[in-house]
């Protein structure tokens, strides 16, 4: 492949945004994907409504919504005594006053079609990246084998790892991680769902005393989560899948006997969860973003969103000083780049240990209940709301630079 101004490894949300935005405005940019597809089950796909009003401004936001797609008002607590609306998203946006949940295979393949209208855009799927061409300390390219083949080697000034929580680029480049402790883990398992099932808030948490599930309203399913305390996978599997089951009929009847075919612990999937916090996101020539940079928890649903709203800041600050060619200017961008990003993610992060400590403290005393300070809270609207609107504009999405604006999405 022929010298380009980046190389994106790695085809999740994180790197096809970046991908997508350094093409739209004019750069050659190589998006290397290990996977020959997009297919992915139990992936986040809670979009904010800070990334719908950005999606919006980038006049991409009808063709997600014209996608296969669910949205989330809201996210409530479920405990034995009352049901308690925890944040309201119903202020976040004006045009989006929700999460959207589109699956991230529907997500990803939409951002590769707007992209491939740019000339300068390059997807190789099945596209493994296993080394990294350095030159005098600093990156200059990957190497990697499309489908096993043989070797192949792409340049560019600036190699961006958008390869998520098990990052190659993050191993090959040498940088450190430090795990922040995650407290728990997640099986989840999805059954259809039916026009006539109730209209829970769209991410609703179930609990009894030392157990809990979670519900995602997706289009066509529930994607449910049984939470486990961390390191206790294997005593959850010697008692099988019966009392995921019992959870899930106590919590949600309404499911009946669409719960008739969960029957063996392998239906479910493990979410590893985990908190991984890296020192350094960048080594001239190398950057990191989105899970590569900050493995983050499920709890509160941005794992998508932060690894979007990372792709936006890198799309609006490194699209200039790649043009310019001045390893320099790369450097002082990606650097730039990391401090703003990492305020975000270890905000999120820190937030993140809090709560997951405390739920996991809750599940193991057998306490099922919220905190007295959050069911007062839930009761008064406005403070809901702001919740809502505080939860969902964490992430700090920039807008799009004008340099972005000035061309149009579809080219
Ligand atoms: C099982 C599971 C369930 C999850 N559930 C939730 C949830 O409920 N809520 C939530 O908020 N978040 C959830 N997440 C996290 C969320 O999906 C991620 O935070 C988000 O997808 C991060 O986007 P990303 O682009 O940084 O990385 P990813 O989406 O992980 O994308 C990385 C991409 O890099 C590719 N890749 C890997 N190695 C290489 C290589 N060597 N060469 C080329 N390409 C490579 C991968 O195939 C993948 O397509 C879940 C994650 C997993 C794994």
């Amino acid at each position: 492949m022929e010298k380009q101004d980046c190389v994106v490894v790695g085809g999740g949300p994180g790197g096809m945004v970046l991908a997508y935005l350094l093409a739209r405005q004019g750069l050659r940019v190589a998006l290397l994907e290990a996977r020959g597809d997009f297919a992915r089950r139990f992936r986040g796909d809670s979009l904010a409504p800070a990334v719908m009003d950005w999606l919006d401004e980038l006049g991409l936001g009808d063709e997600v919504l014209a996608r296969p797609h669910a949205v989330a008002d809201g996210f409530t607590w479920h405990a034995p005594s009352g049901s308690y609306r925890l944040a309201d998203y119903s202020t976040a946006s004006r045009r989006h006053p929700h999460y959207v949940l589109v699956p991230q295979p529907e997500f990803l393949t939409l951002l590769a079609e707007e992209a491939a209208v740019f000339p300068g855009f390059t997807l190789e799927m099945s596209a493994r990246v296993s080394g990294l061409v350095e030159e005098d300390g600093r990156v200059v390219g990957v190497r990697y084998r499309v489908g096993g083949g043989e070797a192949r080697e792409v340049r560019a000034p600036l190699v961006v790892g958008a390869d998520g929580r098990f990052s190659q680029t993050r191993r090959l480049g040498g940088f450190a991680t430090e795990e922040l402790g995650a407290g728990l883990d997640i099986l989840w398992f999805e059954v259809p769902r039916r026009p006539d099932d109730p209209a829970l808030s769209g991410l609703d948490y179930f609990s009894a005393p030392g157990r809990a599930v979670v519900a995602l309203g997706q289009g066509r399913v529930w994607q449910l989560g049984y939470i486990i305390p961390t390191g206790t996978v294997a005593q959850t599997r010697e008692a099988g899948v019966g009392p995921v089951v019992a959870l899930a009929r106590e919590q949600l009847p309404w499911l009946g006997d669409r719960l008739d075919g969960l029957t063996d612990f392998s239906q479910l999937t493990l979410l590893n969860v985990r908190i991984t916090r890296l020192p350094s996101w960048y080594r001239p020539g190398l950057l990191l973003l989105g899970d590569a940079a900050h493995v983050i928890s499920p709890v509160g649903g941005n794992g998508i969103n932060i690894a979007v709203a990372d792709a936006a800041d890198a799309g609006n600050t490194l699209a200039g000083p790649l043009v310019s060619g001045d390893p320099a200017a790369v450097d002082a961008a990606a650097r730039a780049f990391e401090v703003r990003r990492r305020a975000v993610s270890d905000a999120e992060q820190r937030n993140q240990v809090r709560t997951e400590r405390g739920s996991v403290e809750r599940l193991r005393r057998g306490d099922p209940e919220p905190l007295a300070l959050l069911k007062v809270a839930a009761r008064i609207r406005p403070l809901a709301r702001l919740l809502g609107r505080r939860s969902a504009r964490a992430i700090a999405i920039p807008p799009p630079s004008e340099a972005l604006l000035a061309v149009p999405a579809r080219g």
